[in-house]
């Protein structure tokens, strides 16, 4: 198949938000809570309503996902908002019969089966120029069915410049980006925000005279101006769908993801022979990326000559603005930020007062009382120079790589996000939480 017919998954069904009532919405549900006291009463209007009601509500909220979960008395409702579930309401099971029945009407998902996994999509139409896509997956679990909707609001697309970026960082990857081949790896854990990476790199470099073919699993946003396809088992893989990419002479290619040899080793002499190569690879750190490659078969000569720029990331949640205060840094935290800098070449270390302030979350209705509110990403990044290239051929170990890209200047997402606790961004203990999980 070629990529240009693409596998891109049918869009079953779409429902339309009225301007009026989108406004009522915007206006009335500013919180969860304020979702949940509606709720109450929405749960006797009838279903499509409800449905688009709820739907335009955790938009306007900025969630990610909805949850929608049987249990043996009635149904949890949760949303996630900025990466973290929150119960939302309980529903009658009658409320949640009727939702997952026009749910999976809408998305084509088959009404007759509750015994096994499905999944489908649907359109939801808040604004004609932005459709947002909702992707349903079905679970069969002890009390009824659990439903899960992914919400890919375009608006959560990002620029590079968004991406929360350190300046010299910054200049750095739009450097790179630039560059005719060679392959970027983003590498991190499911919802460490790469996609939302390397789709601000695609929208960076697009123009009219270069070619961008995609190959993904699945597509999560449509990019207008380029090619995406989208991996079917058996007939599309990564590795057999690359291929035929490849073959249709596109200047910049984005491999959602390297799992296995094949496609590693195909993604590798795409960046050789003339291509920029964009993907995402399974690993921790920026260091354990080449040793990743290197343990799926790919040659240590066509890695460190392929590569060009190794970034790994994680997403850390920012102080709500709205309620946060602050406060004097504490004799330990001061001490933390110290030794987690002390390794950072001396131009780099800033200077610390001993009466450093930092921010201190609060909890108000627009942060959910959780304190924190949106995201920006935390990275580090190692540049495969010709020194990388030497050291690579010799398939050193993580540890010694990790030690290798410190001693070239590497400043570590950790420390990234001290910086970021420096500028009152965020919280040491939120840095800690996504590094160290
Ligand atoms: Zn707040």
């Amino acid at each position: 198949m070629s990529p240009a017919q693409g596998t891109r998954q049918k869009i079953t069904g779409k429902i339309t938000l009225a301007k009026k009532l989108a406004g009522e919405l915007k206006n009335e549900v500013k919180s969860l809570k304020d979702l949940s006291l509606k709720l109450t009463s929405w749960q006797t209007d009838d279903t499509s309503t409800l449905l688009v009601a709820l739907l335009a509500s955790v938009v306007f909220l900025e969630a990610s996902d909805l949850h929608l979960e049987a249990q043996e008395q009635d149904a949890r409702l949760r949303v996630r908002i900025d990466g973290m579930l929150q119960d939302t309401a309980l529903l009658s099971l009658k409320t949640y019969g009727a939702l997952l029945s026009r749910i999976k009407l809408l998305s084509g998902i088959k009404l007759n089966v509750s015994d096994r996994p499905q999944d489908g999509r649907f359109t939801f139409v808040l604004e004609e120029s932005l459709p947002i896509e909702i992707r349903v997956s079905s679970l069969p679990s002890e009390h009824g069915e659990s439903l899960v909707l992914r919400i890919l609001n375009p608006k959560s697309l990002k620029t590079i410049k968004d991406l929360g970026l350190r300046k010299n960082l910054l200049l750095l990857f739009q450097e790179e980006i630039k560059k005719p081949n060679g392959m970027i790896l983003v590498t991190g854990p499911t919802g460490s925000g790469k996609t939302t990476t390397l789709y601000a790199f695609l929208k960076s470099v697009q123009k009219p005279e270069i070619k961008i073919v995609t190959i993904e699993d699945p597509i999560e946003y449509h990019l207008e101006g380029i090619s995406q396809t989208q991996v079917a088992p058996k007939e599309y893989t990564f590795a057999s769908g690359l291929r035929a990419i490849v073959r249709q002479d596109p200047d910049v290619i984005l491999v959602g993801e390297i799992r296995d040899q094949e496609t590693a080793g195909i993604a590798l002499q795409a960046a050789l022979t003339g291509h920029l190569v964009f993907s995402t690879l399974h690993t921790n750190d920026a260091a354990g990326t080449i040793a990743r490659l290197l343990s799926l078969g790919a040659n240590p000569i066509n890695v460190s000559a392929a590569l060009s720029l190794i970034i790994a990331q994680r997403l850390i949640r920012k102080v709500c603005t709205a309620c946060a205060k602050t406060r004097t840094a504490t004799l330990l935290e001061l001490k933390t930020i110290q030794e987690g800098l002390k390794d950072l070449a001396k131009e780099l270390i800033p200077k610390i007062p001993s009466t450093l302030k930092l921010i201190e979350p609060q909890g108000c209705a627009a942060c959910n009382n959780t304190g924190y509110r949106g995201r920006v990403g935390i990275f580090e990044a190692i540049v495969a120079d010709d020194a990388l290239e030497t050291f690579v051929s010799k398939s050193p170990s993580i540890g010694e790589l990790r030690a290798y890209a410190q001693k070239a200047g590497m400043v570590s997402m950790y420390q990234d996000g001290l910086f970021k606790v420096l500028e009152k961004t965020t919280t040491l203990k939120e840095i800690e939480r996504v590094t160290t999980e």
